[in-house]
């Protein structure tokens, strides 16, 4: 019997609203089949694995991916598949960190969260949750259809790392503007087979080092020296994402491009991702990228914010630095990035 592993670890989908102040606050919903019977309809085994204490995902830290990818690992030989509830707001971090973290990973991790909590009547929880579970028991010829990190969300089904939250309160709450679904859900659950990873039948390596001496310089027009100097003196800072604008492109004055290679010749990794939604960064293409392109900064393709600060503590903390740095973040390590 298929065998799914629901891993509860807070979120709108599981909060209950607190009687004197009425705010949102996570709470432990205990038994799965208690709180949504029709699971009961379905031909696996369903056990659930609670975090404590469970966190609204404004809260998730590295430490918390820790644990998460862990409980993974833990489990991976018992079960087929997994489904993570979590917070929305923090999702496509998250989803990006896991799906680093757990290299050759040949198993469904599905993500899943809600917009309404799950006991309330127009809770959007109860569908993405039953889908997430059958999306994560799903198998074709013996193999798992969606054997990498993803989110359901509203139906349709999103590469992890390719995400963004772009509404705060629509059901259909991710975008992945660079990549397309995975698969689309409506009477049926239609898989895009071409655009999912394959599985490599290699055994799961857990990456647990990570470094957070990362940051992310958002560009607008007015941004001061005094900013981008500070931003950029940060003590023990490693990797800058800085989120230009459209194709990678960014201001030309002399001080900006003075203060980021002075950067750059300090040994600050400082990777280039777009602030647009959709589209790639490609430097060279205009004359207000030319310069970054000179002094070593690298180039994200069409990466996400969520997925390059990630990618970057990930690799930071596998102590790559240097060439070999700037090398892995110009390769797709987990479909995050098209070239
Ligand atoms: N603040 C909540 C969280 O991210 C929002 C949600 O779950 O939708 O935990």
């Amino acid at each position: 019997m298929t065998s799914i592993l629901v891993i509860n670890t807070g979120g709108t989908i599981g909060m209950v609203a607190d009687k004197q102040s009425g705010a949102l606050r996570p709470f432990d919903f205990g038994n799965l089949y208690q709180l949504m019977p029709a699971l009961a309809n379905f031909d696996y085994s369903i056990d659930s694995h609670t975090f404590q204490p469970l966190i609204d995902s404004s809260n998730v830290t590295p430490s918390f991916w820790i644990e998460l990818a862990s409980v993974i690992e833990s489990n991976y030989e018992n079960y087929d598949g997994f489904v993570v509830l979590h917070g929305t707001d923090t999702m496509a971090y998250s989803a990006s960190m896991l799906s680093y973290m757990l290299e050759n990973l040949n198993k469904p991790v599905i993500f899943t969260g809600s917009q309404l909590p799950i006991g309330s009547v127009r809770s959007d929880g109860r569908d993405n949750f039953i889908t997430a579970v059958e999306i994560a028991a799903d198998r074709q010829f013996d193999t798992p259809v969606v054997p990498e990190v993803a989110i359901y969300f509203e139906n349709k089904l999103l590469r992890g790392n390719r995400t963004n939250k772009f509404n705060a309160e629509n059901f259909n709450a991710f975008l992945s503007g660079n990549y397309p679904p995975l698969a689309e859900v409506g009477v049926y659950i239609r898989y895009n087979h071409a655009n999912i990873l394959k599985p490599n039948f290699r055994a799961l390596k857990v990456h647990y080092s990570l470094d957070t001496n990362v940051a992310v310089l958002k560009l607008f027009p007015g941004i001061s020296e005094n900013v981008v100097k500070s931003v950029l003196h940060i003590k023990s800072l490693k990797g800058l994402i800085l989120e230009t604008y459209g194709a990678g492109n960014a201001p030309t004055d002399a001080w900006f491009v003075d203060c980021l290679k002075s950067a750059v010749d300090h040994g600050i990794t400082i990777y280039n991702v777009t602030q647009c939604k959709g589209g790639s960064v490609e430097m060279g293409k205009y004359e207000t990228s030319v310069a970054l392109e000179k002094i070593g900064i690298v180039g994200g393709y069409d990466i996400t914010t969520e997925s390059a600060v990630t990618k970057m503590m990930f690799l930071l903390g596998q102590g790559f630095s240097g060439d070999k740095l700037r090398e892995m973040l110009q390769i797709s390590l987990r479909g995050e990035l098209t070239i």
